[in-house]
């Protein structure tokens, strides 16, 4: 059974210390993050003592030992299986590259149980309503991917039905959106409330 957990304001941490609060928390050996670049790039930790290099997600199959991201909008989501966990950054441009379709990938490598085993969480984030972008770009996005324009008006972009529909289409049956919006919520960072530095944390183990 994994255990997993977000953070909100109050755990206001820089990466390293975020390490070794949240191990601590956990009773885990480690936590790792990634150098995360809004891309597609998935890094498999082997070892407790493994760096993790440039990617917007993170797998392990070991035991007590944590996955994070670190997010103040984007959604940070969190994979399960019943020998692995991944947690993933997923902002407007991983998810749209297939940062969620890779990370599935990797994550069906690596475990020995099917894919209709796994379940998800999607954790605190900016919700379709505060999601505002340019005109243009809003319409270039959801002529190829409409449910971004689910249950929203205007100009704005449901990213959580994306990842939803992404996440269902690479197999996974058990979803969960705990439908917190960090825009609206106080309790939550959000870049684009004016939070340009810090972030909370997302964090799995099993
Ligand atoms: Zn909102």
């Amino acid at each position: 059974m994994a255990r997993s957990l977000f953070t909100s304001k109050g755990s206001s941490l820089h990466l390293r210390e975020n390490q070794r609060f949240l191990s601590d928390l956990l009773s885990l050996n480690s936590v790792h993050f990634p150098q995360q670049v809004h891309g597609t790039n998935v890094v498999v930790i082997s070892e407790s003592e493994q760096e993790v290099a440039q990617a917007d997600a993170v797998v392990t199959t070991l035991r007590g030992v944590g996955v994070g991201v670190i997010v103040a909008d984007c959604l940070p989501l969190l994979i399960s299986g019943p020998d692995i966990v991944g947690a993933v950054h997923a902002g407007r441009r991983g998810l749209l590259a297939g940062v969620i379709e890779r990370t599935i990938e990797v994550m069906v490598e690596q475990s020995a149980y099917p894919i209709s085993t796994f379940s998800a969480e999607i954790g605190p984030s900016i919700c379709g309503r505060c999601y505002e972008v340019s005109q243009e770009m809003h319409d270039e996005l959801v002529v190829n991917f409409p449910a971004l324009s689910q249950g929203v008006e205007g100009r704005r972009l449901n990213l959580q039905s994306e990842a939803l529909r992404r996440l269902r289409e690479g197999g996974i049956v058990s979803l969960r959106d705990v439908e917190i919006c960090t825009r609206e919520s106080e309790a939550f960072y959000s870049y684009r409330s004016g939070d340009l530095i810090e972030r909370q944390a997302g964090v799995i183990s099993l």
